[in-house]
């Protein structure tokens, strides 16, 4: 028979694999400067509830969001400031993600997308002007953006996913919504398709 001694090593040496498992499989789907689910994360939650709504029939909203003049932020406040600014953004996103299934996502530098399940177009576009408003109030500790201006652009696409489409097309179109707030002038929410189409 095992003694008991090592069947107690052992007790607690799987406890310590499974906790070591758990911890690598947060940071593999984490960004680490802003805590944000990262790009990995994102293609997974995506494509399921891309299933999920094609299921149920409900609408499946993605919303870009883009820092403005980021890199003159960085050359004239430095690096560190931008870093903070980023954080500051990070949590105002994170705070509009509650319900089931949607999320917040550093996808890339200054760039980041949200992920909001049974989310028609019309609610997309107003979530995205409470967002476009929240960043760019001052914040209340001006430590943690330096007090300084800052603005994203917005990009919005909304559908009922059909086995006809592939979740990357929607992707791309809310990313040439967003291009198409930058060309007309930054600090503003564009939806692909307007709200009128009634999706
Ligand atoms: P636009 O309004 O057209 O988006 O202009 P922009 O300056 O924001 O865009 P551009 O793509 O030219 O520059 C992005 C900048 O974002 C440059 C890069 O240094 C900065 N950036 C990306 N990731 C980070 C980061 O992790 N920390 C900081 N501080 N800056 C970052
Ligand atoms: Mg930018
Ligand atoms: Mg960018």
């Amino acid at each position: 028979p095992i003694p008991f001694s090592l069947f107690i090593a052992l007790f607690f040496l799987s406890m310590a694999l499974i906790r070591r498992n758990a911890v690598d499989h947060f940071m593999a789907e984490t960004d680490p400067l802003t805590r944000l689910a990262n790009r990995r994360k994102f293609d997974e939650a995506f494509n399921e509830e891309w299933n999920r709504c094609q299921r149920l029939g409900s609408p499946l909203s993605l919303i870009m969001a883009d820092v403005d003049h980021f890199k003159q932020y960085n050359d004239t406040y430095g690096h560190k400031a931008g870093d903070l600014c980023l954080c500051r953004i990070a949590e105002i996103l994170q705070s509009h993600t509650r319900r089931t299934g949607e999320l917040a996502v550093r996808y890339g530098g200054e760039e980041f997308t949200l992920l909001f399940p049974h989310l028609d177009a019309a609610s997309a576009f107003e979530l995205a002007e409470t967002i476009r408003n929240a960043i760019g109030q001052p914040a209340k500790d001006k430590a943690t953006r330096g007090g300084r201006e800052i603005t994203i652009s917005l990009g919005i696409a909304t559908t009922i996913p059909t086995n006809g489409q592939k979740p990357e097309d929607l992707l791309l179109k809310a990313d040439k919504a967003m291009y198409e707030a930058k060309r007309a002038g930054r600090n503003r929410a564009v939806a692909w398709p307007p709200a009128a189409s009634g999706v």
